[in-house]
């Protein structure tokens, strides 16, 4: 069984829930597609707490300012976590020498100031450390 069918299988054997689809924390959070970061894990949250937007960056993008649009509209979500992380591919990829710092502030400089988004009050940024140096914030806000 390869590895897709192994998944499929998997899906329709372990019993699955559905929360309510309004985000009960009424939260989106904008992150990167680095594998190592789990937002539920990582913000103490559950499943139907928020909305998880994700893409190579967590950058700005058409889709993803739809989707923070299409969640504030039918949803009622207010506020935007955004939160970018040391050591990113995309990153280095497409914004090399940049911060994360830098970017995530990027991000929230284009989020606050775009006017397809009904609510833009509540819009943060943070940098995950993925070095996992001990002794400092694993999150810090920008
Ligand atoms: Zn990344």
């Amino acid at each position: 069984m390869d590895l897709i069918e192994r998944l499929h299988a998997s899906a329709n054997t372990n019993p699955y829930e559905f929360p309510d689809p309004i985000p009960a924390l009424g939260l989106v959070i904008l992150t990167c597609m680095d594998a190592r970061i789990d937002p539920h894990q990582l913000l103490g949250i559950g499943l139907g707490d928020a909305h998880i937007l994700r893409n190579a960056g967590g950058m700005v993008t058409d889709d993803v300012v739809e989707g923070i649009a299409i969640s504030q509209r039918m949803t009622g979500t207010e506020r935007v976590m955004v939160i970018h992380h040391t050591n990113c591919l995309a990153h280095a990829d497409r914004a090399p020498g940049y911060s994360p710092f830098q970017t995530a502030e990027w991000v929230v400089q284009q989020l606050r100031n775009d006017p397809r988004l009904p609510h833009r009050d509540h819009i943060r940024g943070f940098v995950l450390d993925t070095g996992n140096e001990g002794g400092k914030d694993v999150l810090s806000g920008i």
